[in-house]
């Protein structure tokens, strides 16, 4: 595709392809270990339900069971951090000087653990009031196919997303007084929005783009990009 003759205008496509390789590249090496820990810890969290399950105390509740919410969802923002923040600073060290603590990253660290606590929660819920007490083997597995889906499939996804966040975080923290374009990655969905963002050109960082956004991602999925110009 690349190698066919390129009109002049290709030239900004061709940078904007190379700034999102750089990105993955920083990612990659980060997404398989926080990958591996966050489902761990759904492995971890699945064998005490189920230990719960069968101390024979009867159905535990989702609070008894995984905790509160908040505590909950604190487990894998611990988890979530350390990558997060790895990923920001990377983000923002080519670009010029960040704050230590570059803001945002601890709320991309609690959206991504908000996103696998909520509809685990739900799950899990759903699994413990299906059954009886005495039709433990049905609570079981139920429970095993809440946490199934997460520990084969969507956690990748999710923390990929929540990681390229964490970069342009970085990235818009090191650029004040410098202007970007918003480059569109939406893992090939078309997205209105971002492409309306991309056409506006470059932007002053801090500034919002046309959708009244300041930075990338704009939705769920949105994996689009900030690079300074
Ligand atoms: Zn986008």
């Amino acid at each position: 595709m690349r190698g066919d003759p390129a009109p002049p205008e290709d030239e900004a496509d061709v940078h904007s392809e190379a700034e999102l390789q750089k990105r993955d590249a920083l990612i990659d090496p980060v997404l398989a270990p926080l990958v591996r820990r966050l489902k761990r810890q759904l492995q971890d969290e699945q064998n005490d339900v189920l230990d719960r399950l069968r101390s024979g105390r009867g159905t535990p509740t989702v609070d008894d069971a995984l905790g509160t919410d908040a505590d909950h969802t604190a487990r894998y923002e611990a988890v979530a951090y350390e990558a997060v923040t790895t990923v920001g600073r990377a983000g923002a060290e080519p670009v010029g000087s960040a704050p230590d603590d570059v803001p945002g990253l601890r709320a991309i660290s609690a959206a991504l653990a908000f996103e696998i606590t909520r509809p685990v929660r739900r799950s899990v819920s759903r699994a413990l009031g299906s059954g009886t007490d005495d039709d433990e083997q049905a609570l079981a597995d139920g429970v095993g196919a809440a946490y199934r889906e997460w520990r084969t499939t969507r956690i990748e996804k999710l923390a990929s997303d929540h990681l390229s966040a964490a970069y342009v975080a970085g990235v818009f923290a090191a650029g004040g007084g410098r202007k970007a374009v918003w480059v569109v990655d939406d893992g090939g969905e078309p997205c209105p929005d971002c492409d309306d963002n991309s056409l506006a050109g470059p932007t002053p960082i801090g500034e919002a783009f046309p959708t009244g956004q300041l930075l990338p991602p704009a939705h769920p999925g949105c994996r689009c990009l900030l690079v300074p110009r």
